[in-house]
């Protein structure tokens, strides 16, 4: 994403080593959660962990090619709903594109800083996250996902401009 800056950016995507982790601690949480982790669920996780940054549904879709079948979209789609629903990967509505977790190990609360120039995004703990929780309780709601969405720019492009 986000060519419409000129500058060089750090390659953000883990390495094969890195993303076999991932994909086995990602499994191992299916487990525990009593999931199951289907190739489709994976291939996308493993999608995003080679991105390292937010990706589209559309490039999810053309990228997948699992043993050079053409991803149908509802596969993908609920694919990426089990992602968001165990908290391995999250929406960033603003964008409409999808991101790997890096911080959780169960679903949670969770914040993007995202760079309006080259598209970079960063998750951290949001600060208001437990204070949400505990007004949504006040109020009788049960929270299944909150996702807090900061626009500016990245350190990178903060220098270069
Ligand atoms: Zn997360
Ligand atoms: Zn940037």
């Amino acid at each position: 994403m986000g060519s419409h800056c000129d500058h060089a950016h750090d390659e953000t995507g883990l390495d094969a080593g890195e993303i076999g982790r991932a994909l086995a601690a990602a499994e191992a949480r299916c487990v525990q959660q009593g999931e199951r982790m289907t190739a489709p669920r994976r291939r996308v996780l493993e999608l995003l962990l080679q991105a390292g940054e937010a990706v589209k549904a559309y490039d999810l879709i053309a990228r997948y090619g699992l043993d050079g079948v053409a991803a149908k979209p509802p596969t993908v789609y609920r694919a990426l709903e089990f992602l968001e629903k165990t908290g391995l990967a999250h929406r960033i509505a603003s964008i409409s594109a999808y991101v790997a977790c890096s911080v959780g190990d169960r679903a949670h609360a969770a914040a993007f800083l995202i760079c309006d120039c080259c598209g970079a995004t960063e998750e951290v703990t949001p600060p208001e996250g437990e204070a949400l929780q505990q007004a949504a309780t006040a109020a009788g709601y049960a929270l299944e996902r909150t996702t807090i969405e900061g626009h500016g720019r990245c350190p990178a492009c903060r220098v270069a401009a």
